[in-house]
């Protein structure tokens, strides 16, 4: 019986011949040595939250819920090493436990960990990176189902490709990270004019921990938030304000306001105004995990691009005046970060301090708009974030990675024959 899949944005499909869901490493290389021996394509999923084609698989897919275990923490190292298909909340939760935590964190906690670092998924930070940098080891089963264990020292070239590597690498069983004694983290979140965060913006960034903010289309109206490292105990909201902020403001409003943006669209403006003044001033203080993510209802697709950091507002200056030119309507906010470099060799953050500017289309809307603001992101020098919508190809990314030429030696080398490549990467990768 075929299954089908769909990615979370229910905008990819796959009907995979076969759906595996293997408990072990071994296992994981008996699968694809025999895959490899009848010459078929083999792909491990994540939990499906990449917008893009990553993880479709429709030769034979590998599910990750058997492989989800913590295997061992050294403390004096600040070091754990887990299976990759654990989920970023059993990670937090199983850290947490252990009094430890994420340097840094994206916006969700549902991805499995594998999945949210072959994409080069990224929160906002200061001095503390994408997930990526936070690896220290990966191992892998490569394409001849022979497993490795890589990091900094033992076949860098490998370590560099295969940690933000869009599956084209080898299945990733296990991962080890740099963690850190849990801290709390105090959340201050704002309203505030645009203008005013193009003007503070750099000096919010510099003086805080993790700064993000969203700009609402439209309007001059933002929302900044602004997260410190705190010795303070933790306040966080009540159930109320959480869930009135959280779930009925940030969820139910947002998609009510984006459901009548799409039924009308000529009263986005309006609706964008109001839902930019609704969210309002709070302060709380929580552990890190529970600060940095918060749950996501409102189904959306998405386009996000890294760009040359000191490149990020002038970029948006551009969008946004594109955004009047072109009388589009917009109903989701815009999201800006800012995160160091790291050295992941396809990272979007790959040598280069980056600013990111993440646009999203509600579900069933037009999305057509993208490829004219991917056009003012590129001439900034942008990536694209590789689960999140774009146009681009093999031809066009390598200028922009300067470590592309001996990535795709690498991948010559652990994947000759391809078993790990999907449409996706033929794409974006080369076949
Ligand atoms: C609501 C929402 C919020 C998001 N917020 C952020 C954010 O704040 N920051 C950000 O950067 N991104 C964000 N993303 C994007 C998301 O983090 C990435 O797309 C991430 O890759 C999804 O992880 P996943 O577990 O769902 O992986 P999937 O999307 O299922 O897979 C991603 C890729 O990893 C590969 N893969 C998975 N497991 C393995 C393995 N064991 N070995 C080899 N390859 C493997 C897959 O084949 C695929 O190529 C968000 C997405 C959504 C839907």
């Amino acid at each position: 019986m075929t299954r089908k899949w769909r990615n979370w944005a229910r905008i990819q499909t796959a009907t995979p011949l076969q759906i595996l869901t293997p408990a072990s490493t071994a296992e994981v290389a008996d699968i694809v040595l025999r895959a490899a021996s009848d010459g078929r394509r083999v792909r491990m999923i994540g939990s499906g939250h990449s917008f893009t084609a990553a993880a479709v698989a429709n030769d034979i897919m590998l599910t990750p819920g058997a492989l989800n275990g913590v295997r061992t923490i050294d403390f004096e190292a600040g070091r754990i090493t887990v299976d990759s298909g654990i989920t970023l909340t059993q990670l937090c939760l199983a850290l947490d436990g252990a009094g430890l935590a994420m340097t840094n964190m994206g916006d969700i906690r549902v991805q499995t960990l594998a999945g949210a670092l072959q994409t080069g998924t990224h929160g906002t930070g200061r001095t503390s990176g994408t997930l990526a940098a936070m690896v220290t080891e990966l191992e892998l089963v490569l394409g001849d189902g022979s497993v490795v264990t890589v990091n900094a020292d033992r076949d860098p070239d490998l370590f560099n490709s295969a940690r933000v590597g869009i599956g084209a690498f080898g299945i990733v069983t296990a991962i080890t990270l740099a963690v850190e004694p849990k801290f709390r983290l105090e959340a201050h979140e704002f309203p505030c004019d645009y203008e005013t965060v193009r003007e503070n913006f750099d000096q919010w960034t510099n003086d805080h921990d993790h700064v993000e903010f969203y700009w609402f289309p439209h309007t001059h109206g933002c929302y900044v938030k602004h997260n410190d490292r705190t010795d303070a105990p933790a306040s966080p909201p009540t159930k109320l304000s959480a869930w009135w902020e959280d779930q009925f403001l940030s969820n139910t409003v947002l998609g009510a306001a984006c459901r009548l943006g799409r039924a009308a669209p000529g009263y986005v403006p309006i609706i964008n105004r109001i839902s930019s003044k609704a969210l309002s001033d709070r302060t709380y203080t929580d552990e890190s995990w529970r600060v940095f993510t918060s749950p996501r209802s409102v189904r959306f697709s998405e386009m996000e691009y890294a760009l040359p950091r000191e490149n990020l507002l002038a970029a948006l200056d551009e969008v946004k005046a594109l955004i009047d030119e072109q009388g589009w309507r917009i109903s989701f906010p815009v999201e800006v970060r800012a995160i160091p470099g790291d050295d992941a060799w396809l990272s979007p953050a790959t040598g280069r301090d980056s600013g990111y500017l993440a646009f999203h289309a509600f579900e069933r809307t037009d999305r057509s708009w993208f490829v004219e603001v991917e056009k003012v992101l590129r001439a900034h020098g942008g990536r694209p974030h590789w689960g999140k919508l774009h146009t681009r190809t093999s031809e066009d990314l390598a200028p922009d990675y300067p470590q592309w030429e001996r990535m795709r030696q690498v991948r010559d080398r652990v994947d000759p024959h391809r078993v790990f490549a999907n449409e996706y990467t033929d794409i974006v990768l080369g076949e």
